[in-house]
């Protein structure tokens, strides 16, 4: 028995089944999860001493890479200065000046400690800000774990038979509406039934919790229209996107204003972080300015504020940006050696679909995902691991890119996978 397995055994009788957020499990890949001791760069080790590249990267807050020199002397320098407060402090000030300085249509940013707290508190601002209740998200869009959004999810649902999660109440989802991604037939149908109800639509714009699922500009643009022509807020969930694509996230790059967005993973520089932004008039619904009650013991925690800070900062001239999209490029055009694996990639995210079928087009919505993808990506999965390759832990989550991935790495995947 490996250190690993003996360590999941321990961990299974202490911990709901052995973990503390379900994808850690490998429940879908099979096998024994594998206890990380260490991360540097692009390299996890595990605790039995093997090494592997790691593609899945924390699930994408380490855009600069594990254990990152510039990100790690920040925290160090925050924390000799004690390492929470609970009261007015400069570090989250200057993340705020930050991001408002270089972000033209944000005015206002309020930091919580994770993705699901920022959307819970969007929803809320949402609602009060319109007086209305209903919520619209997308079929195999993923929004954190708070009870209104556990409708057709995706990232550890995904994988799941359930796809509303137990002790949701009625009276939640009935205020959830759900549309099909890539479908304006659907969206047109949903507002003009319920458009006068609804408070705010929820969308990652480039959905990559449940696959990775392009979006037609003209389809997000079409959404938009819709919501300013019917009173709803958009809201962009770009807790992945975020300073990935490019400093300023989806909404940068695509031109499309949301009313509100939601940013994490990246943004926390690999600490506990989320946040709210967007325009004073709606920002400043939130308490004490407003009526909207948000609030968080340990928000904008200095030490995490320091890790935000500094990964954004060295984000900010964009070279880290071409460095993604070349690697991106490279895995793509390499990726096509591989028969029986499509590879749907968008700037620095990736997803690995493993079906027999390469004629599927491209996949934009959950219903064309093909049926033989699960299996097939358990035995990719594992033949990667055994080779030193540390691929995302389920068929449906993404695999991300970092600064600290190199060509060499893209081709040693490659070569695995062959
Ligand atoms: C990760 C994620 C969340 C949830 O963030 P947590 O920090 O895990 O709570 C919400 N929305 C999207 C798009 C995400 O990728």
């Amino acid at each position: 028995m490996s250190r690993s397995e003996e360590l999941f055994e321990r961990a299974k009788r202490v911990t709901p089944g052995g973990v503390h957020s379900p994808v850690r499990s490998f429940k879908s890949v099979g096998g024994s999860p594998v206890f990380v001791d260490s991360a540097d760069g692009a390299q996890i080790t595990d605790v039995d001493g093997n090494t592997y590249i790691d593609f899945c990267m924390a699930f994408g807050p380490l855009i600069l890479g594990h254990n990152h020199p510039a990100v790690k002397a920040a925290v160090i320098k925050a924390l000799n200065k004690g390492w929470s407060y609970g009261a007015a402090e400069t570090a989250s000030l200057r993340l705020a000046e930050l991001i408002t300085d270089n972000i033209d249509w944000v005015d206002s940013v309020r930091f919580v400690n994770s993705g699901t707290e920022a959307v819970m508190s969007a929803l809320r601002l949402a609602r009060a800000a319109t007086g209305r209740d209903k919520i619209l998200k997308f079929d195999g869009c993923y929004h954190g774990h708070t009870d209104a959004m556990l409708i057709r999810a995706g990232s550890g649902l995904a994988a799941s038979a359930v796809t509303d999660s137990a002790g949701v109440p009625a009276s939640v989802s009935q205020d959830t509406l759900v549309a099909p991604l890539d479908d304006e037939d659907s969206l047109e149908k949903i507002f003009s039934e319920q458009g006068k109800h609804i408070a705010a639509v929820i969308i990652e714009p480039v959905p990559a919790n449940h696959g990775l699922l392009p979006q037609r500009h003209v389809f997000l643009e079409y959404l938009a229209k819709l919501c300013k022509a019917n009173g709803a807020l958009l809201i962009f969930d770009e807790i992945i996107t975020g300073f990935r694509l490019t400093f300023g996230g989806f909404t940068q790059a695509s031109g499309l204003r949301p009313d509100i967005v939601t940013w994490g993973k990246i943004i926390g520089g690999g600490f506990p972080v989320g946040a709210v932004a967007g325009r004073a008039d709606l920002m400043n619904q939130f308490a004490p300015e407003g009526p909207v009650y948000q609030a968080g013991t340990l928000s904008a925690n200095p030490v995490a504020m320091a890790a935000g800070y500094t990964t954004l900062e060295i984000l900010m001239d964009g070279q880290v940006y071409t460095h993604l999209d070349e690697l991106g490029h490279h895995l793509e055009v390499r990726m096509a050696e591989i028969p029986d694996v499509i590879v749907q990639r968008y700037d620095s995210l990736f997803w690995l679909v493993a079906t027999g079928d390469k004629n599927t087009g491209v996949i934009r919505s959950k219903d064309r995902i093909p049926g033989d993808i699960a299996g097939r990506y358990a035995h990719l999965f594992q033949s990667a691991l055994t080779t030193g390759i540390y691929l995302p832990p389920s068929p449906y989550e993404v695999g991300f890119l970092s600064a600290a991935h190199s060509r060499n790495n893209i081709d040693q995947l490659v070569d695995s996978l062959k």
